[in-house]
């Protein structure tokens, strides 16, 4: 399965990052490295679209604590949250952990459709041309057309693999690739 879903946010709850207390913030941002993706993905989907420096570099700091099932939404977080999203995609790309990378060009690919006019084309290209194809996949790549000389990585553990492997080296999960992210709202 390879496939972003862009779902919209669910009924639209008053998101204001500004009536959350510092503690109710932190509390948020310690669930995005949930164990249960249900509640993984409410942290997600309310700190999306906060537009709260604040929570941004939280969520940054975070990255390196979660698990790395949840670091590629912890990256967007951090992405969407940051007052230059696209200075803090492109520094995401440069790390070589890929679940960080896959994080960064899902967020990159999120940020160009929710805002057409600006330019994202350069940092499109450096997740296309990534050596991983799961972060090319993130990007948008279309599957059919992807390079067979790049490795992908593991949405669960975060390992690179052969591109003939069909299941995980490390953690025997099977290939795919399946996130779900919401629209983001420029605001
Ligand atoms: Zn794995």
């Amino acid at each position: 399965m390879h496939d972003i879903m862009f779902a919209p946010p669910f009924a639209r709850p008053a998101i204001d990052a500004a009536r959350l207390d510092p503690q109710d913030r932190e509390a948020l941002i310690g669930t995005l490295g949930a164990e249960s993706d249900w509640l993984a993905e409410i942290a997600f989907t309310f700190l999306l679209n906060s537009h709260d420096p604040h929570i941004g570099e939280r969520a940054a700091r975070r990255v390196r604590e979660v698990a790395p099932n949840r670091r590629a939404n912890t990256v967007i977080v951090a992405i969407a949250n940051d007052p230059d999203p696209a200075d803090a995609a492109s520094r995401f790309l440069d790390t070589s952990d890929p679940p960080v990378r896959v994080g960064a060009a899902a967020a990159t690919r999120m940020l160009a459709q929710a805002e057409p006019s600006r330019s994202w084309t350069g940092l499109l290209n450096r997740a296309l041309t990534d050596n991983d194809q799961t972060v090319q996949l993130a990007a948008g790549a279309d599957p059919a057309s992807i390079g067979r000389e790049s490795y992908w990585s593991c949405g669960e553990c975060g390992h690179e693999n052969r591109i003939d492997a069909r299941q995980c080296g490390s953690c025997g999960e099977e290939e795919g690739f399946h996130i779900i992210m919401h629209r983001w709202n420029s605001g």
